[in-house]
């Protein structure tokens, strides 16, 4: 960008919404892509060269309409907690940091949620809450959470053994997106057509509205099980999220020792054990209790619902929260993204461990997937170099465990590429001088033939 770019966003925003000072740039420019050390390596330096805040729909349309005019790249930002370094600028720039359009417009009475972009997922869930209905799914950083960054970055979470991820079953009843041309449109996509911009990092379009459908209120109870072994417990989670009579927003099992870095827990967490952490109706406390101690299980921590939460939260070290924990513990530790097979998951699982031991932590996600109860799973491993790391991914690969590559910068090698193209194609609609955080497509040409910005091209 030029001084003359910078000068005249002036005309758009008041000075104090363009962040210019190293130290704001640095944090508006990253994630937590840190979790990798392949991309903490490779992305530490990346930074926006301005930060644009905008409070309204028609200062993103100007905006978007300048960067178009002055073919300056333009990163998304929400919350900043993505975790592959999707809205790191790679290619400098401006960020634009949606954070103030966060208005929650209307909870309809068929249970839509209408929200402006940076609409926080827990902000959602609690005014939802307040008329009958919740979430149906959410990731574990609801707090923070944008609800574009979420359709953009996320893909599911505690909800998804109901509901699947956020992709499936009609969630995400439509997106509202702004091209970025001269004249910027405002596209209202619904049905299969969400598919163009759902977990394309931002890269083809500016979400300017969601629209999520919700789930009937329930109030859930949380419960954490205890195994002698990682096998007993698995089998357990297993059964009962298999088991449709209970009502279930959580169902995840950790292999001992990651559940000795879930600090705050310590008093309750026995020690050397597997844990299960469900969380169900709280009318089904009990039962879930009887059913944990006829499996051998020793049910360690029961708290009933209340509103407002109180106290400990177990899906805080569910997701991917377990591997913040982990890695406070073990800065050395990395993860995975793994889809196990809901019926050979079990010899998966020794094939691992019996290749890589204590560097191969299981973190289990029990999530339905096209309506099967599926074995997602998180596993926490140990990093030494690219190549081994690698090796364990084609090792996965190998046994036929599915890998979603956490390490990689690109959407078509994090493992949700869609086959149909519809990302691209979408792509060369509402971006078509590949603009909108650029570099992160790699199957896109912008229409000058090049794969990098076109302002890049004509410098
Ligand atoms: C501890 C931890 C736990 C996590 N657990 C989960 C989990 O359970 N499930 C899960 O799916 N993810 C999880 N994540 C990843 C992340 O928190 C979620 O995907 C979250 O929803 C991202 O929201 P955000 O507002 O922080 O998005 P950001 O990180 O700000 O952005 C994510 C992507 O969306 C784009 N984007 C942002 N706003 C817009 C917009 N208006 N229009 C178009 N593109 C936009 C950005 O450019 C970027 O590519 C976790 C991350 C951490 C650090």
């Amino acid at each position: 960008m030029t001084s003359a770019d910078l000068h005249d966003l002036a005309r758009i925003l008041p000075p104090e919404r363009i962040v210019t000072s190293s130290d704001q740039l640095e944090s508006l420019s990253r994630d937590f892509y840190w979790y990798s050390p392949v991309l903490k390596r490779d992305l530490s330096d990346r930074l926006a060269e301005a930060v644009v805040q905008p409070t309204t729909r028609a200062e993103v349309v100007a905006l978007a309409s300048f960067a178009h005019g002055r073919r300056i790249p333009i990163t998304l930002r929400g919350a900043g907690t993505g975790n592959y370094g999707q809205c790191i600028p790679t290619h400098g720039g401006l960020v634009m940091d949606l954070a103030a359009l966060d208005t929650i417009h209307s909870i309809s009475p068929d249970g839509v949620a209408h929200c402006d972009p940076a609409a926080r997922l827990g902000a959602i869930e609690r005014v939802a809450r307040q008329s009958g209905w919740e979430l149906r799914c959410y990731p574990s950083t609801y707090v923070k959470a944008t609800v574009a960054g979420f359709c953009a970055g996320g893909s599911g979470g505690i909800g998804s053994i109901q509901w699947g991820a956020l992709r499936e079953n009609g969630t995400v009843h439509a997106l509202s997106v702004l091209s970025l041309e001269a004249e910027p449109r405002e596209v209202r996509l619904e049905g299969r057509d969400i598919f163009q911009v759902l977990h394309a990092w931002g890269t083809n379009g500016i979400i300017l509205g969601v629209e999520l459908r919700l789930a009937p209120r329930t109030d859930w109870g949380q419960v954490a099980v205890a195994f002698d072994g990682f096998a007993s417990a698995y089998d357990f989670c297993e059964a009962i999220s298999r088991n449709d009579s209970f009502r279930k927003r959580l169902a995840t099992v950790f292999e001992w020792p990651l559940p000795s870095s879930f600090t705050p827990l310590q008093k309750w967490v026995p020690q050397g054990k597997a844990l299960c952490f469900f969380e169900v109706a709280d009318d089904q406390l009990q039962r879930l209790a009887d059913a944990a101690r006829n499996a051998g299980g020793d049910p360690c921590f029961i708290a009933p619902f209340t509103e407002p939460r109180r106290g400990a939260q177990l899906s805080d070290y569910t997701w991917n929260h377990t591997t913040l924990w982990a890695l406070r513990q073990d800065p050395s530790l990395t993860y995975l993204q793994c889809g196990f097979s809901p019926t050979e998951a079990r010899s998966q699982f020794r094939a691992l461990k019996g290749r890589y031991g204590g560097d191969f932590l299981l973190h289990i996600e029990f999530v339905r997937s096209g309506g099967v109860i599926t074995p997602g799973a998180i596993p926490v491993v140990r990093y030494t170099d690219d190549a081994r790391l690698q090796e364990m991914i084609d090792f996965c690969g190998g046994i036929g465990v599915s890998v979603a590559n956490p390490h990689v910068n690109f959407l078509e090698g994090s493992g949700r590429w869609r086959p149909d193209d519809a990302k691209r194609l979408a792509k060369e609609r509402y971006d078509p001088l590949g603009l909108l955080n650029p570099g992160k497509m790699r199957d896109f040409k912008a229409a000058n033939e090049s794969s990098e910005p076109a302002r890049a091209m004509a410098a």
